[in-house]
């Protein structure tokens, strides 16, 4: 058993950011990742291109240069692994928290390795910080586990000269859609909304539109897929059903965390929302000394909560935990 002041679950940006604010107040924490420093990152499409711009995604007040307007994935990486090790950080990797249990003030914290070697940890305070990524949305439909069928998107050479249905209308979506149509990929898209999102990117949405009007992607606003078969997609689109030829599936359509991971530890959860209970001024949840930070706090709304304002939530957690020592 290793008693610990404060356990981090989640090395990505914002759980990294957390411990880099807690540093600074003189407090040391123990950060717990099953993969390696953000792993969510390093499962993104290979050559995601950010939204940000690099000084947005700065955590410690260290630089993160880029020569790019946006920064793509490889160099996010970088700098997410040189902050860890410049500060030389406490990081158990690939060690994937499996029980929090409540125990008086502490918290009793099992974790099994990749090798299924188990741990055993008390902390007095605990921040959930386990991002979205590896909790795809599903569509509840016929067909969606069959293996021609994704929710992911890594690269798009594989499917050169393929019929490739996507479905979903915002960020992932689109990016998916403009790489695989560039690597000669036949692409329809299927996209429940009457327009485009506005959540789409600006500077992208152009060239998409664009590659519409010229018919080199087939894309159907007002379309519910209602059965993916082998050979085929089903869809309601304007409501008459209609079958669209596809050998592969790409049902990018969102991401949401782990609540049983949540509710197991007394964490309540809005039903509609699917948002932690959590006072936003210290990102405490309704469990106390246990904090949330990044994305996890928007529960469904992909669109709430990025890197950009989840770096933040570390440092409300560190000004939260440090008054509570004083007036211990
Ligand atoms: P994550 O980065 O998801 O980190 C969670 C970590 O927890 C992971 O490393 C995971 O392995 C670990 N973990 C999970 N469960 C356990 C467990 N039980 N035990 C131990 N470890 C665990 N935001 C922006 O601000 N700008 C952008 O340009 C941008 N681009 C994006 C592009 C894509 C394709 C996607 C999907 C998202 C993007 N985002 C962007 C949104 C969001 O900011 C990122 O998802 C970001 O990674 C969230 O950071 P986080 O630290 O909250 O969670
Ligand atoms: P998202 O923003 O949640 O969008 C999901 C899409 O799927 C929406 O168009 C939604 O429709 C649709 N959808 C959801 N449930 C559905 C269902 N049951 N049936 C049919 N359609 C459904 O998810 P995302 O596009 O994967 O983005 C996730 C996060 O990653 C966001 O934070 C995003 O900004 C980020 N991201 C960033 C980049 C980048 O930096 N370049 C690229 C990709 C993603 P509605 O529109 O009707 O809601």
């Amino acid at each position: 058993m290793q008693k610990e002041e404060v356990i981090i679950i989640g090395a990505g940006p914002c759980g990294l950011s957390a411990a880099l604010k807690l540093r600074e107040k003189g407090i040391d924490p123990l950060l717990i990742e099953k993969g390696n420093v953000a792993n969510a990152i390093y499962h993104y499409p290979t050559h995601q291109m950010f939204f940000s711009s690099s000084e947005k995604l700065e955590i410690g007040d260290i630089p993160f240069i880029s020569e790019r307007q946006k920064p793509v994935r490889n160099e996010a990486l970088t700098y997410y692994r040189t902050v860890a090790k410049r500060n030389e950080l406490r990081i158990n990797n690939y060690e994937r928290v499996t029980k929090i249990e409540p125990e008086g003030d502490q918290f009793h914290i099992h974790s099994e390795t990749s090798i299924g070697e188990t741990s055993y940890y008390v902390a007095d305070h605990i921040i959930i910080a386990t991002g979205y990524y590896d909790h795809p949305n599903k569509l509840g439909i016929k067909g969606e586990e069959l293996p021609h069928v994704s929710h992911y998107f890594k690269e798009a050479h594989p499917f050169f000269n393929k019929k490739v249905t996507v479905i979903g209308g915002k960020n992932s979506a689109v990016d998916a859609t403009l790489e695989l149509e560039k690597a000669g990929a036949d692409v329809t898209v299927l996209y429940r909304g009457l327009d485009y999102s506005p959540s789409v990117k600006p500077w992208i949405l152009p060239l998409f539109e664009s590659l519409v009007r010229h018919k080199k992607i087939n894309m159907y606003f007002n379309a519910n897929v209602i059965e993916i078969r082998p050979k085929d997609v089903l869809a309601v689109i304007d409501g008459k059903e209609q079958v669209i030829e596809s050998d592969y599936v790409f049902a990018m359509i969102g991401y949401h965390p782990n609540q049983n991971f949540l509710k197991n530890i007394g964490i309540d959860i809005d039903y509609e929302t699917g948002r932690p209970m959590f006072d936003r001024h210290t990102m405490e949840t309704n469990v106390p000394n246990v904090y949330i930070a990044g994305v996890i706090a928007a529960g469904y709304n992909n669109n709430e909560i990025f890197i950009e304002n989840g770096r933040h939530h570390g440092e409300l957690i560190a000004e939260h935990i440090t008054l509570k020592k004083k007036n211990r």
